[in-house]
């Protein structure tokens, strides 16, 4: 891709795309259309919060928001024979993957096959040439990307049909290999996740899951945790100081021991030191021979000290706890629901999923799946004591 600074920020055209007007003083110009920009930036901002762009055209269609050819029209004064409010999911698509709403103008990037042809064929990315900074931005950068990341989360999942928003998050819970997706035969169609040691070596058990049952599992504790959140945080908080103190303590009761120790090697190698300098000076030992000695035992107070530092820490990490916590809950309280799983808000929620051995009881399959959550890890049940 050519990137090229804008020439005092004009443009080739007086075309505005949605959300930018022509300026008054220079057509060339392009100005932040307010009203249209706010629409612009509601629906970026809804892709963040998980709408799909059919949910979001449906929602502009609610509200009576002009479309964008309705808009331009009643802007410079005429009519439109577009139903005023009839939103496409494609018109939405379109804004949200469009450059220009980060300030970049993006030129060469269709062409016409003949110049009777009405029809537009965009042209490979590294032909595009693109105009940083050639117009004001109604969109920041790092959400225009995170719409970006999103709307391929949301493709992989929906067009290609192929990974699915848990692809390499599932780790089988005893080789702790990732788990991978399978298909049944065409009989039986759909899709598994299966340990990736049993599948290839058969040196492991066969952990496997549904990919249709362990998304919905998945988007259902998606939403306990945050209806629990958005409900009544202060029990969420307690509930994982709770969780946490135990295995907390027991970390902590070993850091402790092993600062001991180390404190007391650190202080040894003090008086060893000093020792050998004693040594040095009544010619016991070469100057050589100690400052070798003397650099080993340097390195081993340098390592030591970098140890104790990290005890340290943990012993603290009460702190960390709390950090972590409050870490989860700024994501958790930028989303009121989850109408659906993307690979986007599984990744910003979910470090990791460990899928157990199932077992068969009274020929039912129980399966037990542990969900480590992004700085909490594992999220018990509002209700167990
Ligand atoms: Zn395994």
């Amino acid at each position: 891709m050519k990137r090229a600074r804008a020439l005092a920020g004009k443009h080739e055209s007086s075309i505005t795309p949605y959300g930018y007007k022509p300026s008054e003083k220079d057509k060339f110009i392009w100005e932040i259309d307010e009203e249209a920009a706010a629409v612009v930036r509601e629906i970026y901002k809804q892709c963040v919060n998980g709408l799909g762009p059919f949910q979001i055209a449906t929602m502009l269609q609610e509200r009576q928001i002009e479309i964008p050819s309705v808009h331009s029209k009643r802007r410079k004064n005429g009519g439109s024979k577009y139903s005023p409010y009839c939103w496409y999911s494609t018109t939405v698509d379109t804004i949200l993957s469009n450059q220009v709403y980060i300030g970049d103008a993006v030129l060469n990037y269709s062409s016409k096959p003949s110049y009777k042809s009405s029809r537009q064929v965009i042209k490979p990315r590294e032909e595009w040439i693109i105009h940083e900074n050639s117009h004001p931005r109604i969109i920041e950068k790092g959400q225009w990307e995170t719409v970006q990341r999103i709307r391929q989360g949301r493709h992989k999942h929906t067009k290609m049909g192929d990974m699915g928003p848990l692809a390499g998050m599932l780790y089988c819970n005893d080789c702790g290999k990732k788990l991978n997706l399978a298909r049944t035969p065409a009989w039986k169609q759909y899709q598994y996740f299966v340990c990736g040691t049993y599948r290839r070596t058969q040196e492991c058990t066969n952990h496997n899951i549904r990919s249709d049952y362990i998304e919905k599992l998945i988007l259902e504790d998606l939403r306990r945790v945050v209806s629990w959140i958005n409900t009544d945080e202060g029990s969420f908080i307690e509930k994982i100081k709770k969780e946490k103190r135990t295995e907390t303590d027991q970390n902590v009761k070993k850091a402790k021991a092993d600062l001991k120790k180390a404190e007391a090697r650190f202080t040894a190698i003090d008086a060893i030191v000093k020792g050998l300098y004693e040594d040095k000076i009544n010619g016991q030992l070469t100057a050589e021979r100690f400052s070798k000695l003397n650099a080993d035992y340097e390195k081993e107070q340098t390592d030591l000290q970098s140890k104790i530092a990290k005890m340290r820490l943990l012993i603290n990490s009460d702190n960390d706890q709390r950090l972590g916590t409050e870490r989860f809950l700024k994501i958790v309280r930028s989303y009121t629901e989850v109408p659906e799983l993307t690979a986007e808000i599984v990744r910003e929620f979910i470090e990791r999923i460990n899928v157990w051995q199932g077992q068969k009881i009274d020929g039912v399959k129980h399966q037990r799946v542990d969900i480590i959550y992004n700085y909490v890890g594992v999220i018990p049940d509002k209700q167990t004591a």
